[in-house]
């Protein structure tokens, strides 16, 4: 199969113990172009879990991933990935730390940082110390940091964690653009508004299952009342 006819991304049978606990009991998940999934569940539901292991960063006692039709070890180049943590050095400057990050990707292009920066609001902020910004503009260079290499498959953790109304819309206007380019999303957050014109998709983990993965349904009110029947269920 040619690699651009694969789905972006495909796990199968994802599972995943702590102790006795599957935090992950069997996960499907299957990502085509274009696709944003909107992924909710309660704290402790296994989402941070899910993610890390979607990026190929823990490896499920069970199960598979596959980006762009090949094992996520071998694709990490194609996978943009931000945590609840920076990763950010806070006495680097906002250009030093893409910098070093472009340096781990390989990348060569020297209009990657600029760009990158430009994407996330923040076109005249390479020269600051990191320890120098708000909350809001150090995730908004987290963010740079996961788009800096152009991934086609993002995998964001509660992005709009600290953002302002501004900086929120401006998250979502980038996510919009980059699903219409054919990438694929898997967003985390705790309100189906943040986002909303983004995504296409809603799961909501619980019990380490879906317990729902469908369509985006008709607005974010809608979407709540999914949500909280799908944990009461
Ligand atoms: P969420 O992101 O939905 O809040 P997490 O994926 O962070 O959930 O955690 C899911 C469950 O797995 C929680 O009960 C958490 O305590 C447990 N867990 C996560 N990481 C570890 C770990 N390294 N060792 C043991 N338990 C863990």
């Amino acid at each position: 199969m040619p690699l651009a006819e694969a789905p972006v991304l495909e796990a199968r049978g994802l599972v995943r113990r702590y102790g006795r606990t599957a935090v992950l009991a069997g996960i499907d998940l299957r990502l085509a172009p274009g696709e944003a999934l909107l992924l909710l569940g309660p704290n402790g539901a296994g989402k941070s879990t899910l993610l890390r292991t979607l990026a190929g960063l823990a490896r499920p006692d069970a199960g598979t991933v596959r980006v762009g039709g090949v094992p996520v070890a071998e694709a990490r180049a194609q996978v943009g990935y931000l945590t609840h943590e920076s990763l950010l050095y806070d006495e680097l400057t906002v250009g030093e730390n893409l910098q070093f990050a472009a340096r781990l990707h390989g990348l060569r292009d020297r209009d990657a940082v600029p760009r990158a920066l430009a994407s996330v609001g923040l076109p005249e902020q390479g020269g600051r110390l990191v320890r120098h910004l708000s909350r809001g503009q150090v995730q908004r260079v987290a963010l740079a940091r996961a788009f800096l290499h152009e991934p086609t498959l993002l995998l964001l953790d509660e992005p709009y964690t600290g953002l302002d109304d501004r900086s929120a819309s401006e998250l979502t206007a980038l996510l919009v653009r980059y699903c219409a380019e054919g990438r694929a999303l898997v967003l985390v957050g705790h309100q189906p508004e943040q986002g909303w014109e983004a995504i296409t998709r809603l799961a909501v983990l619980a019990r380490g299952r879906w317990q729902i993965d469908a369509p985006r349904p008709a607005d974010p009110a809608a979407a709540a009342v999914r949500y909280r029947e799908a944990l009461d269920g």
